[in-house]
């Protein structure tokens, strides 16, 4: 077994293997943060075991939307924290719609933050860790055994098994049924033309392109994510070879007369954005976030999806874990 570290974010660990845990969540993302919160909060004693040996900055556009931050309101998570710690509220949204009949719309209200995918990650995590869940960072988990009527993960044994791992296979237990989409994304510091405060989605910009790659659903998109940072990035409804060109054209088409002085941070990464359309059980486990295909690939909102089906698989264990009690 491979050494490994408890954050030093998490609270002291109560680690024994001997323990037999509530529930042990595989993958310290977005839907596995939520669910351990709700089941730690409810009394459960949670352990998350998760891959990496602390949090890095991923692929992703950063964008926390409104319908996020209601769903973790509503689960009491507060989510000023983040724009404490140099997050970008988002108050205003520009829609540019350059292929068919041109339109630009800019909106206000309130459309939820823009932040690092690192910041967001520590959010969530130190949330579980304050409701009591144990967190083990530097813990891949390849195989599920069941030993009597438990769980048997890594060395840990438990009840119930949560898998948050993302849009990504299981070892070779799980096949890739299916990738509906694909994005590339960078993280750039620029001074800004627009607004800090404003998010801008460039629509159907396939239709610029010599690919003549027709979809409404294609889009550009750059995003304030605090501290002069912006997050720029393309969603492909599916994957084509030459993603990158396209990616590049839309970046001197749109980034240069949006932001000034533009440097990257982090070069553009391409991925799968959800999802691997989990369907049956690995060793009767729960499954959630992109990984059981909860995340919305058509709109980018995949946090929200992640963070719901949190809720609601939390929710299903513990009225299962309750009935086994009062039985
Ligand atoms: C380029 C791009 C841009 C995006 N932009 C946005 C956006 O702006 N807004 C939005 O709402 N959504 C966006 N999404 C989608 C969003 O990132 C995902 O839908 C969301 O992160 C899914 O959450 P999750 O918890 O299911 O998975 P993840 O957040 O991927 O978490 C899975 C965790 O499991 C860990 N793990 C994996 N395998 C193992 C293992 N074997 N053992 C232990 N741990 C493991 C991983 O290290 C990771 O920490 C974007 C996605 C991409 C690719």
């Amino acid at each position: 077994m491979a050494a490994h570290t408890v954050c030093n974010l998490i609270l002291p660990g109560k680690r024994d293997s001997s323990l037999i845990y509530d529930c042990v969540v595989i993958g310290c993302g977005v839907a596995g943060s939520v669910c351990a919160y709700m089941l730690s909060n409810n009394g459960l004693d949670v352990l998350v075991l998760e891959r990496l040996p602390e949090f890095s900055e991923k692929n992703c556009g950063g964008w926390i939307t409104s319908r996020s931050v209601d769903l973790l309101s509503a689960i009491k998570m507060d989510t000023r924290e983040l724009l404490a710690g140099g997050s970008s509220g988002i108050k205003r949204r520009l829609a540019y719609h350059p292929g068919g009949s041109p339109e630009t719309t800019v909106s206000t209200g309130f459309f939820g933050f823009g932040t690092t995918r690192k910041n967001l990650n520590e959010f969530m995590a130190r949330q579980a860790s304050g409701a009591g869940t144990e967190i083990i960072f530097g813990q891949p988990v390849h195989n599920i055994r069941m030993r009597n009527s438990y769980f048997e993960i890594n060395e840990y044994l438990a009840k119930k098994a949560v898998l948050a791992i993302g849009a990504r296979k299981f070892d070779s237990q799980v096949k890739l049924k299916s990738i509906p989409a694909f994005a590339i994304s960078e993280i750039v510091t620029a001074g800004a033309v627009f607004g800090t405060d404003m998010a801008c989605q460039f629509f159907n910009v396939g239709s610029l392109l010599p690919h003549n790659y027709q979809s409404e659903r294609n889009y550009f998109w750059i995003i304030p994510i605090g501290n002069d940072l912006w997050n720029i990035g393309m969603f492909f409804v599916t994957a084509c070879k030459n993603m990158r060109k396209q990616y590049n054209l839309c970046r001197s088409l749109y980034v240069t007369q949006a932001l000034a002085n533009v440097k990257t941070v982090i070069a553009p990464r391409e991925s799968t954005l959800g999802t691997i359309d989990f369907s049956g059980g690995i060793c009767q486990c729960t499954a959630i976030g992109d990984f059981a295909g909860e995340c919305d690939p058509n709109s980018g909102g995949g946090i929200s999806g992640a963070i719901e089906s949190g809720i609601f698989a939390s929710k299903r264990l513990l009225s299962e874990m309750t009935t086994v009690v009062a039985k």
